[in-house]
């Protein structure tokens, strides 16, 4: 059996727990390695590397280290199909949503590569008569970022290019699920010219996360992933004295309002709902249709669009699936239980993916796709996160009612509202509690430049993900106020220079 190890000092290091998880192939249910689980002993040395490591990097030009940016982006275009094929066998996702993961990560890198024009700072002259103030953005030193399965290549790079080209060292903590992909990301560093220790990779679970939210040498924590792991990890690495963003689950709300186009709100749906198995924290889970003619329509459609998916392995086949399998036999069996639980709160169940069997895949963790109709607050199936191919479609009376909604979910991570009416489109960016918004557009994803992040428990600490908030939470401020000695030749002087 393939083990794969951790990534320290710009090498592959085996580890000596003695404990390892195993790694699936979702499309065929077969174990194809396993990842170690490395003590808090190796997540020490790790982070020890990366602390050697932060003095000479921090050192390096901010042009030096962007030119280390520039030559991974290379690597990653070079290597982005191979890549895409490892997210394929871990994952799951069909090749092309992979493809489409690798180039969202390489745009964050892209941003890094400008990242001295946004590491100046800020400079006055004369804040006192002779006097000059600037700040600096200095790096932080050993950040650690702690990742999810569901995209093993983009929310690495949404941390670590970022905090790696403001001069910071990284420990990443991969998902255990698909710890693949990361680990070629530190090879491919390492060819971009990358120092050793200025990127490592500790594979393992709690045991490994506890070191990195309490060794006083870390600094900074990007996590992601579940909202009870994420409040875990802001308290405790808060609570040691870190800087946290620890991004949470999500709910995502999409609006149908009369005017939309029932087209352009079909195609966005299917995608938006049912992409990667509906395994996005952005994936549009709950449609709300202002109107029952609205609902009537949406639900005959989606149910048509439905009956003509493809679901199979995300690679190999002769037309490429629309859907893949879900991550694993016990997230399978979870949405299972979602579904069932939907049906005994009394939702209407239109389709239903419990039973879909995948032929010559009979042990893949497939779930179908699932449309439930008469959706309604209080019900599990509506309140909870489910992550998977499930659409749950609500009845609303009005525009305002839908709103309110969203506004009372505990999540706020993304929404989307299909209207063709420009005053109701702005009224509702202007009030939706939620960090990430479309107009028309379902999955509302922002560019590497602008900051990804959502609202309530879909994010807790102040600063999102890459773009200028990533470049602040990867800084720390340092305001020098200085006064050359020329005013010295009049002699000393005792008062506040701002008393003048
Ligand atoms: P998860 O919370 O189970 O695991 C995330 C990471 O935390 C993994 O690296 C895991 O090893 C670690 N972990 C798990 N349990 C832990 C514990 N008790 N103590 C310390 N560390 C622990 O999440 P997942 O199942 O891998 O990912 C799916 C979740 O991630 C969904 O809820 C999804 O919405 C969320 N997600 C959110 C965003 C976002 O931007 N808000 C993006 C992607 C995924």
């Amino acid at each position: 059996m393939n083990t794969l190890g951790n990534y320290i000092n710009g090498q592959h290091t085996e580890s000596t727990s003695g404990r390892v998880a195993p790694v699936f192939n979702p499309a065929t249910g077969e174990q194809t390695r396993q990842v170690v689980l490395s003590s808090a002993d190796e997540t020490r040395a790790a982070i020890a590397s990366s602390q050697e490591a932060f003095a000479k990097w921090r050192a390096v030009t901010p042009l030096n280290r962007a030119r280390v940016m520039f030559k991974f982006k290379a690597l990653l275009e070079e290597h982005a199909d191979e890549l895409a094929k490892m997210i394929t066998a871990e994952h799951g996702k069909v090749f092309s949503d992979a493809r489409g993961e690798v180039t969202r990560g390489l745009e964050v890198v892209e941003f890094a590569c400008g990242i001295p024009h946004l590491q100046k700072g800020e400079h006055s002259l004369n804040v006192g008569r002779g006097v000059d103030s600037m700040s600096l953005m200095q790096p932080l030193g050993v950040c650690a970022g702690i990742a999810p399965f569901n995209f093993p290549a983009m929310v690495p790079m949404w941390m670590f290019p970022v905090a790696i080209a403001c001069g910071n060292t990284f420990v990443m903590k991969p998902s255990e699920k698909d710890p693949s992909v990361p680990l070629r990301l530190a090879e491919l560093l390492t060819e971009a010219g990358l120092p050793e220790g200025v990127f490592n990779v500790v594979n393992g679970d709690k045991e490994s996360v506890d070191v990195l939210l309490s060794d006083e040498r870390v600094q900074a924590v990007s996590f992601v992933g579940s909202t009870p792991i994420a409040e875990y990890i802001y308290s405790t690495a808060s609570a040691n004295g870190k800087r946290v963003q620890a991004l949470g689950g999500a709910k995502n709300h999409m609006i149908v309002m009369p005017d939309a186009d029932p087209e352009q709100v079909v195609g966005s749906l299917m995608g938006a709902a049912y992409g990667s198995a509906g395994e996005r924290c952005m994936a549009i889970s709950v449609a709300v249709c202002v109107g029952d003619e609205v609902a009537d329509n949406l639900v005959q459609r989606i149910g048509e669009e439905i009956d003509g998916m493809r679901v199979g392995p995300g690679i190999g086949l002769s037309e490429e699936a629309h859907m893949g399998p879900v991550i694993s036999k016990v997230h399978a069996g979870k949405v299972k239980d979602y579904i069932t639980s939907g049906v005994e709160e009394g939702a209407t169940l239109l389709r239903d993916g419990r039973e879909f069997v995948c032929k010559g895949h009979e042990n893949g963790y497939f779930v179908g796709p699932t449309l439930f109709d008469n959706v309604k607050r209080g019900m599990r199936i509506y309140e909870e996160e489910i992550f998977g191919p499930v659409l749950c479609v609500v009845r609303a009376e009005s525009y305002a009612e839908a709103v309110k909604m969203i506004n009372e979910h505990e999540y706020g991570n993304g929404t989307a509202i299909f209207t063709r009416d420009g005053d109701t489109a702005r009224q509702f960016c202007e009030e939706v509690q939620v960090g990430m918004v479309g107009v028309n557009v379902p999955i509302p994803v922002p560019m590497a430049f602008h900051s990804f992040g959502g609202w309530k428990r879909s994010l807790f600490g102040p600063l999102h993900m890459h773009g200028p908030d990533g470049v602040r939470f990867y800084t720390r401020m340092k305001t020098v106020t200085a006064r050359w000695p020329t005013g010295l030749r009049a002699g000393a002087e005792f008062s506040m220079p701002t008393m003048k």
